[in-house]
C-alpha cells in the first residue's frame, strides 16, 4: 500500500465505532495514525504513552471511519435545485443535458467539484466514487479538498462535456486511466458508462475491456428506471441486468448503480459474477424511480453500498441523512420494520460502500492496517443525549451537521467545522456567480 505523508497522529478520547469485524464500539478509544495509515485502535490510556506526535482530542465524542459515498457526480451540485419534480427521462433530456452542455466546460467542472467536496467533508464523508466529464478536473479538485476517491471519465454514445466526437469516448475514458493510474494514493481511476440505453453494444463491451485491461473499477446505471427495462426487454429481448451479462460485464469490479428493476433471477446473476450495487435511495425517491430489493441483494452476499447520486437529483450529498432514508424505505416497503436495521445501514455506508469501489481491504472501518480516514462526530447536542447505542444515533438521529472533525489519510481537513484545505468563502461567492449567471440567461 502507498503511503501518502508522514501524518502521524493520535485520535484519543472518543468512543470509537470501529466497524471491525467484532463490531466493536470502545469507550474512551483512540486511533494511532502513521503516515496515513492506521497503526493501533485501543484505549486512550494505552495509545498516548510515548506518542509524541500531533494529538486531536475528540472530547468524549463519537469517532467512526470516514463515510464512503458510492455513487456521486460531483459537478451536477451547480445544478442543484434547477429542475426537481420531474420524470427522470424529462429531467434529463429537457434540463440536465442541455445545461451540461452549455455550462459544463473544465473551470465549472472543478468549482462544482470542489463544491461537492466541502459538503461531503463538512458532512463526514471522506471517499466518493463519481462519475463525470473532464474528469481530470475532478480528480485535481478532488485532491486539492483533501478528500479520496474512485473517479470515472464518463462514456456516452452523443456529444457530451469534453467529449464532442463520441467516437472517441472509450478513447478519453483510457487516456484519463492512464493520466492518473498510481499517480496519486488518494485517487483510483475508473470507467463509467452512463447506461445501457445510452451506450451501444460495441461501447459497452470496448469500455468494459479497457476498465478490464488496465484492472479499474467499471460503473454503470442499470435497471433504474421500468422505462429503461421495457426498452432493454423489447430491443434485446432480456432484461438490463441479463444483457449486460450478455455482453460480459459482470465481474467483480463491475458497480452496478441503482439496479431497481431486477428479479429474482437477475440477482442470481450479480451474486454469481460477484458484481456489486451503489444504491441511492433518495435520487430514486425523487425521481419516482422505484425501490432497488436491496434485502434480496444482501441476502445473497452481494456487496451493496450507499450512495446520495449527484445532488441535482437528491438534493444533498449528506450520508448521514441518506442512510437514515435507506432504512426506512425498505421498512415501509417491506411492511417490515426489522428490515435493514442500523447496523445494515451503517455497514452499507462504511464497508459496503468501499467494497462495492474494490476498496474494501483499504476502508470502512477502524482497524489496523486501513486508511486513516475518519470522523468526529459533537455528541454534546440535546438530539443526540441520552446514548443507548451510538449505531442507532448515526443511522436515525445524526445529521451530517453534527460532524465537527475529519481525518483523511492521517491529515486534519476539517477542525472544529472549518474546512481547512481551500478558501470555501471564494468557491461559494464563484458558485453564487455561476448560479447568477445562469438565471440571468433565462434558465432559472
Ligand atoms: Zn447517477
Amino acid at each position: 500500500m502507498s503511503r501518502e505523508n508522514n501524518h502521524d497522529l493520535l485520535v484519543k478520547n472518543g468512543t470509537l465505532v470501529t466497524m471491525d469485524r467484532e463490531n466493536r464500539i470502545i469507550e474512551n478509544g483512540a486511533v494511532l495514525i502513521r503516515e496515513g495509515i492506521i497503526e493501533c485502535v485501543g484505549l486512550s490510556c494505552d495509545l498516548e504513552k510515548g506518542f509524541t506526535g500531533k494529538v486531536l482530542d475528540a472530547k468524549q465524542g463519537l469517532v467512526m471511519p470516514g463515510l464512503v459515498n458510492a455513487h456521486t457526480h460531483l459537478p451536477m451540485s451547480l445544478f442543484r435545485g434547477l429542475a426537481d419534480d420531474l420524470h427522470l427521462m424529462t429531467w434529463l433530456n429537457e434540463h440536465m443535458f442541455p445545461a451540461e452542455a452549455r455550462y459544463i466546460n473544465s473551470e465549472t467542472v472543478h468549482l462544482g467539484t470542489l463544491l461537492s467536496c466541502a459538503e461531503m467533508l463538512l458532512s463526514g464523508t471522506t471517499c466518493c466514487c463519481d462519475g463525470y466529464f473532464h474528469e481530470s478536473q475532478v480528480a485535481g479538485a478532488v485532491l486539492e479538498s483533501g478528500m479520496r476517491g474512485v473517479l470515472a471519465q464518463g462514456v456516452i454514445d452523443f456529444p457530451a462535456p469534453g467529449v464532442p466526437d463520441p467516437a472517441r469516448n472509450v478513447e478519453c475514458a483510457l487516456s484519463f486511466v492512464d493520466q492518473w493510474v498510481n499517480r496519486h494514493p488518494r485517487i483510483r481511476p475508473s470507467i463509467f458508462c452512463h447506461s445501457p440505453y445510452t451506450c451501444s453494444e460495441e461501447t459497452l463491451k470496448k469500455a468494459k475491456r479497457a476498465a478490464r485491461d488496465r484492472g479499474v473499477l467499471f460503473q454503470i446505471h442499470v435497471a433504474e428506471t421500468l422505462g429503461e427495462w421495457e426498452q432493454i426487454q423489447k430491443e434485446k429481448g432480456m432484461s438490463p441486468v441479463a444483457f449486460l451479462d450478455h455482453l460480459g460485464i459482470l465481474d467483480p469490479l463491475t458497480l452496478l448503480i441503482h439496479g431497481i428493476h431486477v428479479d429474482d433471477k437477475d440477482l442470481d446473476i450479480i451474486a454469481h459474477r460477484g458484481s456489486t450495487l451503489a444504491h441511492a435511495p433518495e435520487s430514486n425517491m425523487k425521481l419516482a424511480s422505484g425501490i432497488a430489493p436491496v434485502p434480496g441483494y444482501l441476502d445473497r452476499g452481494i456487496v451493496c453500498g450507499l450512495g446520495t447520486d449527484g445532488s441535482a437529483s437528491n438534493n444533498n450529498l449528506d450520508l448521514f441523512l441518506e442512510m437514515d432514508s435507506a432504512a426506512k424505505l425498505h421498512k415501509v416497503h417491506s411492511n417490515d420494520p426489522t428490515v435493514m436495521d442500523a447496523r445494515t445501514v451503517l455497514a452499507m455506508a462504511t464497508l459496503g460502500s468501499a467494497g462495492a469501489m474494490g476498496l474494501g481491504d483499504l476502508l470502512g472501518s477502524l482497524e489496523k492496517g486501513k486508511y486513516a480516514d475518519l470522523i468526529i462526530l459533537d455528541t454534546h447536542k440535546p438530539h443526540l443525549v441520552p446514548m443507548y447505542n451510538p449505531v442507532s444515533h448515526l443511522v436515525y438521529s445524526a445529521t451530517g451537521a453534527d460532524v465537527r472533525d475529519v481525518v483523511v489519510a492521517g491529515r486534519l481537513v476539517v477542525e472544529n467545522r472549518r474546512l481547512l484545505t481551500f478558501d470555501l468563502d471564494s468557491v461559494l461567492g464563484e458558485v453564487r456567480g455561476f448560479g447568477a449567471r445562469l438565471m440571468g440567461d433565462g434558465r432559472g
